[in-house]
């Protein structure tokens, strides 16, 4: 048995967990990281890194194939999966590596195994009793299933699906969120007949209404099938293929099912409730300061009810160390964390939507205005469709921005600039946008707010 005194012990190291592991031992703490897999957690090795890299393939893929409409001569043969696989995980272990090496140069000791919390101060890692004055959890979550339907072999998670080493013919898609239309898209622009499965009545159900719609538009026009207002009932898979059966009785076969049903706490035998921390469903509950009810003991990213994205692991992670160290951090609120659906077209989105805007201040205290991109030079150039939707408070803050097209997830960095720092569309509109950019489209959307359209009306 070893015994290890420490300042801060971290449970998972993920991006909530290695963030707070590097910016304690910046401020000065001593600090342990217990990672059960590999440091980069779920983001790094199954998730953000990888399906980015595959649609970046998916990309070249429709551009080769439609090479000729801009003069470009080019012959699309087929999706070489090993190379595509080389170069996925290519990008996964340089990072890996350069991860590895900043805990390690930061001083930051990393215990591989499982971690257990054995009270408000010890996790237990094998022999090793690790004792912090704080603790930080951050064990991050698992792709979930429906009861009945077991993972295996056709039937896949977004886990395996990065991983096959085929592109499949077809594919159903259950659940139309974030995760499931990103694969889709993956797919899609590597040949595949997809069908996408929604219970809610509309693709991507988070985002604002109006960004659903021109979305749904967008993959009829791409050829990717829906349903929406449907629930899945059973699903069989024999040598030939997978059939799901919906309620009412419809049934789609395909090569495989995508099961991108949401993400659950992974949270089961880490000793959080022997120790007595309150928890619902899986998930660690918090105050707005991320602390548990367990006087020193925190929580971080996917495990705390909330989106489960990763700037937001990062950001609880920063947060954490800086409030233990007494630097009384701002707090981070769900509502105003930047959102990127990263398929084509791309979706961006931070603040409230219409709805919400209305339900907020009434209908009375808001204006929006809805650029189209067809105003816009470079998306014409892109031949991208889409729109840019502000909502601002009348005579007060922008409280939502929410776009669409091609590329949109590059201008989230200036939207969430401007509601975060509850910026005025006339505080916005002087400052200038260059010519042509995407960024112009945001930039008409606030001149016209603040009442002087230049090109639209
Ligand atoms: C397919 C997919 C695509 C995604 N794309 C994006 C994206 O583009 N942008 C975005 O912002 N987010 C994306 N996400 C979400 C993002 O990956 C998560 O929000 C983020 O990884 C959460 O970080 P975390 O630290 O809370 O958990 P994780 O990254 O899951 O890390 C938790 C770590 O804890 C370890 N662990 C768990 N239990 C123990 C234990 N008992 N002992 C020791 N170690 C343990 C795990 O092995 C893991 O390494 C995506 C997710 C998926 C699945």
């Amino acid at each position: 048995m070893t015994d290890v005194a420490v300042d801060l012990v971290v449970l998972g190291g993920g991006s909530g967990g290695y963030s707070a592991a590097l910016r304690a031992s910046q401020l000065g703490m001593s600090v342990a990281l217990v990672e059960k897999d590999k440091v980069g957690g779920t983001c790094l090795h199954v998730g953000c890194i990888p399906t980015k890299a595959l649609l970046h393939s998916a990309e070249i893929a429709d551009n080769v194939r439609d090479a000729a409409k801009f003069g470009v001569g080019a012959l699309l043969t087929g999706i070489d999966v090993a190379a595509v696989s080389s170069y996925r995980q290519g990008i996964i272990d340089s990072k890996f590596k350069g991860l590895q090496g900043l805990l390690k140069a930061r001083g930051i000791t990393t215990y591989d195994g499982f971690g257990t919390l054995t009270s408000a101060t010890t996790v237990q890692v094998g022999d090793t009793t690790l004792t912090g004055k704080n603790v930080v959890l951050a064990t991050g979550s698992y792709a979930k299933t429906l009861p009945g339907l077991d993972i295996g072999g056709r039937i896949l998670t977004s886990e395996q699906a990065i991983t096959l080493d085929y592109v499949p013919t077809s594919a159903i898609v259950l659940g139309g969120g974030v995760i499931g239309v990103e694969l889709a898209s993956v797919w899609r622009s590597w040949g595949t007949e997809v069908t996408i499965i929604e219970g809610l009545d509309r693709l991507v159900p988070n985002e604002d209404e109006s960004v659903s719609k021109q979305f749904e538009r967008a993959y009829r026009k791409r050829g990717i099938e829906f349903s929406t207002g449907v629930r899945f009932e059973s699903a069989t898979q024999d040598a030939k293929g997978v059939t799901v059966t919906l309620e009412g009785g419809v049934t789609h076969t395909a090569d495989v099912l995508l099961v991108a049903v949401g993400r659950g706490a992974m949270t089961a035998n880490c000793g959080f409730e022997d120790v007595g921390v309150t928890m619902d469903r899986g998930y660690v509950l918090t105050d707005e300061r991320l602390r548990t009810n367990i006087p020193g003991v925190y929580a971080v990213g996917d495990i705390v009810p909330g989106l489960q994205l990763a700037h937001r692991g990062y950001q609880h992670g920063i947060f954490v160390a800086e409030d233990i160290a007494g630097l009384n951090p701002t707090v981070i609120s769900d509502l105003n964390i930047p959102k990127v659906t990263y398929s084509e077209p791309e979706i961006a989105s931070v603040g409230l939507s219409e709805t919400k805007a209305k339900e907020q201040y009434g209908d009375s205290a808001i204006a929006i205005y809805d650029y189209n991109l067809a105003g816009n030079g470079k998306s014409s150039i892109l031949e991208t469709a889409g729109s840019i939707k502000v909502i601002r408070v009348v005579d007060g803050p922008v409280v939502g921005i929410h776009m669409i097209g091609s590329r949109v997830g590059e201008l989230i960095g200036e939207a969430q600039m401007i509601v975060n720092w509850e910026a005025h569309p006339e505080d916005v509109a002087p400052h200038l946008h260059a010519h042509p950019t995407q960024n112009e489209a945001l930039g008409e959307a606030f001149l016209a707010l603040a009442g002087k359209p230049l090109h639209g009306m």
